[in-house]
């Protein structure tokens, strides 16, 4: 007998799951896209999509997923042979890189390793030893995915600054937009890149990118932009289908326009302070897993730690058996370890994540607790005891 028969909960950092206003507003025939409803509905929705990422700069819209906006944002500031300086702080940030090299830039990689945020002190460095100012783009993952660690945008903003460099910073937050707080603005950053499906609760297949005046300038600047990734018509679109640069996604449009008015309902300081609550429920349950047994946190500074997702070592003789026993018994899919390789020689088949991003409330997060709790149980996988009266003691307290 299996207990996973009913509602099967994705529990992985992306695609996270839909909320049924999303799917049901996504539920309609083809709308006209010359002109009317939707083209109106398009425009209203951009202030609203810049008020997530709190900016009152631009935003340009793909049919894209995350890898299409690591490309998009190259395209408009970089040219072949220009210099680029990525900031790596697990497995995104070298994915980025790769898309620019690919596209001819030139870039130069600064490694924080797989259990550690930017280093604002070694960027510095590094850029007071580019006193020609070579160095035209600096990019950085807000996020990383495979780690969960996160990274202080402002204090590399701070970071830059302090050297004097003239750079625009660019910054991935695909996995923690509308989760882990980000004021693009305030912290300065020139270019935010983001994609639908992880905190904007909408399907795969849109990616957004951002940036401010400085950035606009910059683009100016570059001679060659293909027509697909040029973010002008995009951003400033004087016929409908330019703001896509070609057929409308129609119905990913409404089920994000309802995404976003969920978002600005609950307040984007709630929502952050959602997943700030969320993320501790599970922290608090793996402080009392991990005191006896194998579990660990990969970072153990909570301070470091994204509230979209949670990354943890069991070794490699567990980690497969007990996200398999969660699928097949409990109707709960964890991530699988990612890029995980090269810490201490591990792999990543030692590690899972816990996704707590977008559409997640304490049942949804308490569920996925117990049924961890349930799987070490079944599978003799030593552990600590009180984690989910220690879970439910952190949602209780709110
Ligand atoms: C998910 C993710 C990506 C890649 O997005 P895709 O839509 O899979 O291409 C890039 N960066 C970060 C930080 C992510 O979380």
């Amino acid at each position: 007998m299996s207990l996973a028969h009913g509602r099967h909960y994705l529990a992985i950092p992306g695609p996270s799951v839909m909320p049924d206003r999303v799917l049901q507003a996504m539920h309609r025939p083809a709308p006209n896209i010359y002109y009317g409803a939707l083209a109106d509905m398009t425009d209203a929705m951009i202030p609203d999509l810049k008020r997530v990422a709190c900016t009152d700069g631009h935003v340009a819209i793909y049919i894209a997923n995350g890898h299409g906006v690591w490309e998009a944002s190259a395209a408009n500031v970089l040219s072949p042979g220009d210099r680029m300086l990525a900031l790596c702080t697990g497995r995104f940030g070298f994915g980025w890189a790769e898309t620019a090299g690919r596209m001819g830039v030139e870039v130069e990689r600064l490694d924080f390793g797989l259990q550690a945020p930017v280093d604002p002190a070694r960027v510095e460095e590094r850029l007071r030893n580019d006193p020609g100012h070579g160095i035209k783009v600096i990019t950085m993952v807000q996020v990383d995915t495979a780690t969960s660690v996160k990274s202080d945008v402002a204090a590399v903003r701070a970071a830059i600054d302090a050297a004097g460099h003239p750079a625009l910073l660019m910054v991935d937050c695909i996995a923690c937009l509308a989760v882990d707080e980000m004021r693009m603005d305030d912290w300065g950053a020139d270019v935010v890149i983001t994609a639908s499906q992880k905190g904007l609760m909408t399907p795969p297949g849109l990616g957004f990118v951002f940036f401010n005046a400085r950035a606009k300038a910059r683009r100016a600047e570059v001679e060659t932009v293909s027509m697909y990734w040029d973010w002008v018509p995009r951003s400033e679109p004087e016929m409908f289908y330019q703001y896509f640069n070609g057929t409308a996604p129609t119905h990913h449009l409404y089920g994000l326009r309802e995404a976003l008015s969920m978002l600005h309902e609950e307040g984007m300081e709630n929502v952050w302070a959602r997943h700030a609550t969320l993320a501790r429920t599970v922290w608090a349950a793996v402080e009392a897993w991990s005191q006896d047994g194998p579990l660990a946190f990969n970072i153990a500074d909570p301070a470091l730690r994204s509230h979209a997702v949670t990354t943890l070592h069991i070794g490699k003789e567990h980690g497969p058996r007990l996200r398999q026993w969660l699928t097949d018994e409990a109707g709960v899919t964890l991530g699988i370890g990612l890029g995980m390789e090269t810490v201490e020689k591990r792999d990543s088949d030692g590690y899972f994540r816990i996704a707590h991003m977008g559409h997640v409330n304490a049942h949804m997060v308490l569920g996925v607790l117990g049924t961890i709790e349930a799987g070490m149980a079944a599978l003799g996988i030593p552990h600590g005891k009180g984690a989910l009266e220690a879970a439910a003691a952190v949602c209780a307290r709110t």
